[in-house]
């Protein structure tokens, strides 16, 4: 008998956001919020001092400007542009070239573990089909040959893949890479005290108006009840999680989820749940969240333990729970 089961973000983001209302129910003044489905995921957005609807409308503006310029699967985006060029240079915004950047600096630094040009093997990944399966292994080991981030050529706002069939997978850093422009922003509106959301990449501006931290829970694998495994405090910083819980689907007994090995083609199976990475840039928290989870338990701590101001919450599969060094306990 097949059994399979699958899990889309939306829900794990759903469980997230549940604890954080929760965890802000003592706030005296109720926050102005915005929820939306993007990025794949659900997210959310609350800000404590400000009723102006306008910031709001802001905020919803830039959040749907990402969506179509980091988009894998929306034909019209940027990444699409560069994925479809055959190699020729593409000129793209400022934004999507200094993204791009940033994912060859993480490719640099985890030797290949994390790779931007994942895509040509994510897309054979279909974790929202109704009956999800393997993709056959022929294709995963023909895809694995265009995976290779050093050939990848940004010039100012001009990208090259020197690989034609490559593809560019921008899932691992383009919700950090929005949120902290969803902060620019509402630093710029004069908003001191918000939460943004985006599918369980969080970033605080400010503190909670009382001057308390806010609260963010980091979920048991796979448990729905909201209830967290342990939760961290954070003023004005990013909390990242990458899980494997997130995205995925199960068949025949196995787990295939989303964090992808590009030495194998196929999901990371190295004893871990989640990797929380907490520090000042949302980016760099979901760049290195998803890098330390694919260079594994020992690999990921060590280099999260060489990074100032990085701290790091590591779950395993049977819920263990191993923090940084550092770490604000
Ligand atoms: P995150 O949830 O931030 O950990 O990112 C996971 C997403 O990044 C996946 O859904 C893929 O789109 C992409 N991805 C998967 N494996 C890798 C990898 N080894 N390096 C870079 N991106 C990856
Ligand atoms: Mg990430």
């Amino acid at each position: 008998m097949k059994l399979w089961k699958t899990r889309s973000l939306a829900g794990a983001a759903a469980a997230v956001s549940f604890f954080l209302v929760s965890g802000c129910a003592a706030v005296s003044s109720e926050p102005m919020t915005y929820t939306d489905t993007l990025f794949d995921s659900v997210i959310s957005l609350q800000i404590y001092d400000s009723r102006d609807q306008d910031i709001l409308e802001g905020c919803r503006e830039l959040c749907q400007k990402y969506d179509v310029m980091f988009s894998r699967t929306n034909e019209e985006s940027e990444i699409s542009r560069i994925n479809n060029a055959q190699g020729n240079p593409v000129e793209v915004s400022p934004d999507t070239a200094t993204l791009v950047k940033k994912g060859l600096y993480y490719g640099k630094l985890s030797g290949g573990a994390f790779d931007i040009t994942i895509g040509s093997v994510s897309r054979l990944w279909d974790f929202k089909s109704e009956d999800p399966a393997p993709p056959d292994p022929a294709a995963i080991a023909a895809a694995l040959t265009h995976v290779d981030y050093k050939k990848v050529v940004v010039e100012g706002n001009t990208v090259t893949l020197q690989d034609p069939a490559a593809a560019l997978d921008l899932g691992a850093v383009a919700k950090g890479y929005i949120a902290d422009r969803l902060k620019d922003y509402l630093e710029g509106e004069g908003v001191r005290h918000a939460l943004i959301n985006l599918g369980g990449n969080v970033l605080a501006v400010g503190d909670k108006p009382d001057g308390s931290s806010f609260n963010i829970g980091i979920q048991k694998p796979f448990d729905e009840s909201g209830i967290p495994l342990t939760s961290v405090r954070i003023d004005d910083k990013s909390i990242v999680t990458s899980g494997t819980y997130q995205r995925f689907f199960e068949r025949d007994g196995s787990l295939y989820h989303h964090i992808l090995d590009p030495a194998s083609g196929y999901p990371c199976n190295n004893g871990l749940a989640s990797v929380s990475i907490i520090t000042d840039s949302s980016l760099t928290a979901d760049a290195l969240s998803t890098t330390c989870f694919v260079l594994g338990p020992e690999k990921g701590m060590s280099l999260v333990n060489q990074l100032e101001n990085v701290e790091a919450v590591f779950v395993d599969t049977d819920s263990q729970i191993t923090y940084s060094n550092n770490f604000q306990k």
